[in-house]
């Protein structure tokens, strides 16, 4: 049973270890369609801010408890380019891993600062270079939090205009069945605002835990990013 709550991969791990004791199935979004009606779920779901690094160390320790998840990936961040050789390497071995790359679209954002673009069409072409560079369909889609002083959306609010099979997405992580129909719990800003995800294990039969890779770390705050 778990006592001390804390950003380390120790409690990460104790977290995930908790959950598959109890049943749960921890899943990335393009599985859902598989989940049966009866059986407990957790939907893990990370975006990435502003390092991949990060991110690869997180998708490594997944991969050595036998888990997969979805990391939404940014094609607009200041912070990293992922054709860079070092990040598409650790994109590539994200995958290779099993894991889920979804898009973390920016698409009313970016459409606010670059005068007359067509929101549709941005989003298009970013899931178009997400795909592009590294040779997947991506099929799950989540708005980056961030929105422009000169905008008055947030990215969120992109499905509500389109229909997300007009895009060629599955899952987007915001629709009603991921974000109230279930339990949707997240360490946005480096709190949990309802508490760390293990006290909701046992509780609540279906999930989606957002974690971010940069809360977390193996041994200090400053490794790796
Ligand atoms: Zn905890
Ligand atoms: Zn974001």
């Amino acid at each position: 049973m778990i006592k001390t709550c804390s950003w380390n991969y120790v409690h990460y791990s104790a977290c995930l270890l908790q959950a598959q004791e109890q049943g749960y199935a921890i899943i990335p979004f393009q599985e859902v369609g598989s989940i049966t009606e009866k059986q407990q779920f957790i939907i893990l779901r990370h975006d990435i801010e502003r390092s991949i690094s990060r991110a690869l160390g997180m998708a490594r320790l997944e991969n050595s408890l036998g888990i997969r998840a979805t990391y939404f990936v940014r094609v607009h961040a200041a912070s990293y380019n992922i054709f860079e050789y070092n990040n598409y390497q650790a994109l590539q071995e994200i995958l290779s891993l099993g894991h889920e790359i979804g898009l973390h679209f920016e698409a009313l954002d970016f459409a606010h600062i670059i005068e007359k673009e067509n929101p549709t069409e941005v989003f298009l072409r970013e899931k178009k270079v997400l795909e592009t560079i590294l040779k997947i369909s991506v099929r799950s889609a989540a708005a980056h939090g961030e929105h422009t002083s000169a905008g008055s959306q947030h990215n969120r609010s992109f499905f509500e205009n389109i229909p997300k099979e007009e895009v060629g997405i599955w899952y987007n992580a915001y629709d009603a069945a991921f974000t109230r129909e279930i339990k949707y719990i997240s360490d946005s800003f480096g709190m949990w605002r309802e508490n760390c995800m293990c006290k909701h294990l046992g509780k609540e039969p279906r999930l989606q835990i957002l974690v971010h890779p940069c809360w977390w770390f193996k041994d200090n705050l400053f490794e790796g990013s």
